[in-house]
């Protein structure tokens, strides 16, 4: 058992509470770390410590420039440690290895990327209607920035507000999921290699009674960016407005993966595989719901269930596998809730649909890959978040009911359209209600593109050159070039 501490200011400190819970590898089923319980009196110094370091010369005292490559530099540290950090928050949630690394891997792009953008947000010198007068603007940062993540993919999506925060010049304090701590506090740890003064990057562990919502009621928090579910977000959304805090949320999807007859099948049966059974579906944007042109809808279902039902379950750590098992005990609990859920709804299940065994000694959380159609768009499983290798297959006529079904949820976080027509492809692009649309391709993300959701899936965006503002205000500076004004009571 590793015992971890939670970082403050530079340092690694044990809970104010003295209490650690522990960390459980959903493979083996063993606990294999143990992580502290913070509380609002760890919140507390780590807000503290953030809020002196935004205001500190070694922090604010820095050109944008330093900061920028002092940013690129922790990209780099990170990339250095990926395979390690890997490793670690595969223990922790249980994902395919060969992924998760590729994510480590990949997430050093976003301190390039920002620690690039730090010198590039140029304020303006607005033309001014009036005479003797020259006024401009400069974008300044918020202050303490409150960093808030889910067990799924812990280090990447940290990296996607932890690289914009800093580049601007904000101080963190992190809460990572009470399910994956352990990558971040490393994570957290490699920042003083980057040469980061003490109290910029700060990490409370616990949960989200005693650590998230003391940590978004906190007066000095001036931003949350929050990753999780929608019941989280809401609540972080009305604590954050109570001080008029920024909050940007990324949250659940339904997403609606349509498959056209005049599609490449074989290309489509692929992006729709990896749609929902890459990290056992427990993905945001997991192609959850499949959409199937009548035509070929029976062909499709047949041809997918005979890929699907190969899946190798096993060792995360394992190159071989390709289904690992589910992160938590209650989100297995959930998967095969929802299961009972479909059956019992009359939806038929033609591939799976319980828990699942892989080879070896282990007491690992599986769940089958699991195909279900004849679902109507009304019934839960297709309205609700699964969050599990569970697939629902819809019919549809043409174009129009397509991109009805496709849209009548409550959620917008993606879409997919697979067609061999640019005209329909655009089209529907067009009309579907989802922050992301990917045309004959799924699960792509990068750095350089805005990512977020329409309607319950969340608020703002993460990603590409605009996200940055959302870490940023502007400041409107005036300055009178000319004689004394001769009326002061007058208006200027
Ligand atoms: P969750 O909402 O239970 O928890 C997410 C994080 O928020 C955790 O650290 C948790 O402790 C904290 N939290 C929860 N309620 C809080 C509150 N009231 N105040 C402060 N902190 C709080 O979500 P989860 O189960 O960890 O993650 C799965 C969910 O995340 C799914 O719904 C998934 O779709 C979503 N997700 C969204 C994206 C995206 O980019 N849109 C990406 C990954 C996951």
């Amino acid at each position: 058992m590793h015992t971890y501490q939670m970082y403050i200011n530079g340092q690694g400190c044990d809970p104010i509470s003295g209490t650690w819970f522990d960390s459980m590898d959903p493979y083996t089923g063993e606990c294999w770390a143990s992580i502290p319980r913070g509380n609002a009196d760890d919140v507390e110094m780590a807000v503290d410590a953030a809020h002196k370091a935004f205001e500190s010369e070694a922090w604010c005292g820095l050109t944008a420039t330093a900061r920028g490559k002092m940013v690129k530099k922790f990209g780099k540290i990170l990339l250095d440690n990926a395979e390690k950090l890997a490793a670690i928050e595969v223990r922790d949630n249980g994902k395919l290895y060969t992924e998760v690394v590729n994510q480590c891997r990949y997430m050093t792009e976003w301190f390039e990327y920002y620690g690039g953008l730090a010198d590039k947000v140029e304020g303006a010198v607005p033309p001014i209607d009036k005479p003797n007068v020259l006024n401009y603007t400069r974008y300044e940062p918020l202050g303490v920035c409150a960093c808030i993540t889910p067990w799924n993919s812990p280090l990447l999506l940290l990296a996607w507000k932890l690289a914009p925060a800093l580049a601007a010049g904000n101080t963190v304090v992190i809460k990572p999921s009470e399910y994956t701590s352990a990558s971040t506090i490393e994570l957290a740890k490699l920042s003083e290699l980057a040469g980061f003064p003490p109290g910029v990057i700060n990490v409370v562990t616990g949960y989200s009674s005693e650590v998230g919502e003391p940590l978004v009621a906190h007066k000095k928090v001036k931003k949350i960016a929050f990753t999780g579910g929608e019941e989280g977000g809401r609540k972080v959304n009305i604590a954050g407005a109570a001080d008029f805090k920024k909050v940007t949320l990324e949250l659940g999807g339904k997403s609606a993966n349509i498959v056209f007859d005049d599609a490449d099948l074989d290309q489509a049966l692929n992006g729709v595989i990896s749609g929902i059974f890459a990290a056992s579906g427990q993905t945001c944007i997991a192609g959850s719901r499949l959409l199937l042109q009548d035509s070929i809808h029976d062909e499709f279902v047949d041809r997918l269930v005979e890929i699907a039902k190969t899946a190798q379950l096993g060792n995360p750590m394992s190159e071989d596998t390709q289904i690992a098992p589910i992160a938590t005990e209650p989100q297995y609990r959930k998967i095969l809730a929802y299961i009972d859920i479909a059956k019992a709804e009359g939806a038929r299940c033609v591939l799976g649909g319980g828990p699942g065994e892989a080879a070896g000694k282990h007491q690992g959380l599986f769940v089958l890959p699991t195909i279900f159609v004849d679902v109507n768009n009304g019934m839960r499983i297709a309205q609700e978040e699964v969050f599990g290798p569970v697939l629902s297959v819809i019919r549809f006529k043409d174009e129009a009911e397509a991109i009805a079904i496709a849209n009548d949820v409550d959620y917008g976080l993606a879409a997919g359209v697979w067609s061999k027509s640019l005209d329909r492809a655009i089209n529907v692009s067009e009309r579907l209600q989802a922050g992301t649309v990917w045309v004959n391709t799924y699960r792509s993300t990068s750095y350089t593109s805005p990512f977020g959701g329409y309607k319950s899936s969340g608020l703002g965006r993460e990603n590409g050159q605009e996200a940055i503002k959302d870490y940023l205000q502007v400041k409107s500076i005036w300055l009178h070039t000319g004689e004394v004004t001769k009326n002061p009571y007058a208006r200027r």
